[in-house]
């Protein structure tokens, strides 16, 4: 059963009966008395465990995350997906966003991710134990899900990030270059080696959206590394940009949710509809990696 739990009335009386005659479909709830909720809940860019009510941000894609971290859900009769845990802790706030919606976690039947770091997918062992679903993520993520410690090659990796419960369950590998079902992820290296972006359409009253979860794509590091150093890395971060602008792009979500000004945009300050929205995402990565890379060249003179 992957049905949300309530049903309407006239639908229980329907099945009852064994009605074989066609419902109306009843129309999706007004999705703005919830988003507002958020808005009024949570800060832009809040704490990563604050508890935050989840929405429908279009279609069958749901907001479950906390006030600080994303997490999406997106129903599916076949298995639902989910996308990011945030922490461990945020982890139990996303489990009972599921369930406050009327879905049932153990209908989760995949878990993609962002990015590598504790923030997005340390609460991923504990989602996992609590769905059975398998996780998909590039290898370069899967060594870090595994041990649960930041890379070595990470630019963080000597920023003291905490370890989080490494998975033990299934993770399937993926290539970035190739579709998961419904999901197409967009390599978006630089933050982390293992980084992913993902875009996928919803469609609610015969509106159908590209809906882009966009990786933090931040390009931060610890007090030694130097991205400059590693041209290769430099490369495929540019590409990434690149390949994120050109994507279609009508709802643009970031693993922290202030990234992308979704406060302000749920309160109708911005708008959430915005095919200019991965564009300018793109282009603010570009200047913060160009200043970046000539911070790191100033110093080296
Ligand atoms: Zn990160």
């Amino acid at each position: 059963m992957f049905a949300r739990r309530s049903i309407t009335a006239a639908a229980a009386l329907a099945l009852v009966a064994g009605c074989t005659t066609t419902m109306p479909a009843a129309p999706p709830p007004d999705p703005a008395p919830a988003q507002r909720a958020f808005a009024a809940s949570c800060t832009d860019f809040d704490e990563w465990d604050k508890p935050a009510p989840p929405f429908r941000l279009h279609g069958d894609t749901y907001y479950v995350g906390t006030c600080g971290i994303a997490a999406l859900l997106i129903t599916d009769a076949r298995g639902h997906t989910l996308i990011d845990s945030g922490t461990d802790r945020g982890a139990e706030v996303v489990l009972a966003n599921i369930r406050a919606l009327g879905f049932d976690p153990r209908d989760v039947t995949t878990i993609l991710m962002s990015h590598e770091h504790f923030d997005h997918v340390g609460g991923l062992a504990r989602v996992q134990a609590a769905t059975g679903a398998t996780i998909a993520a590039t290898a370069p993520a899967a060594a870090v899900l595994r041990t649960g410690i930041t890379a070595e090659d990470d630019p963080q990796a000597q920023s003291g990030h905490d370890a989080f419960p490494p998975v033990t369950g299934p993770i399937r590998l993926i290539d970035p270059a190739g579709a998961q079902g419904r999901f197409t992820p967009i390599a978006t290296p630089g933050h982390t080696r293992g980084a992913l972006s993902w875009r996928w359409q919803s469609c609610e009253a015969g509106v159908c959206r590209w809906i882009v979860y966009a990786d933090s794509m931040n390009p931060i590091s610890d007090d030694h590394y130097r991205f400059s150093d590693h041209p290769g890395l430099v490369a495929v971060f540019r590409a990434g940009i690149a390949a994120l602008a050109a994507s279609p792009c009508d709802i643009l979500i970031t693993p922290h949710p202030g990234g992308s000004a979704l406060r302000r945009r749920l309160l109708g300050e911005a708008p959430l509809v915005n095919p200019d929205g991965c564009p300018a995402y793109a282009a603010s990565v570009t200047s913060r990696l160009d200043a970046r890379l000539a911070e790191e060249a100033a110093r080296a003179r």
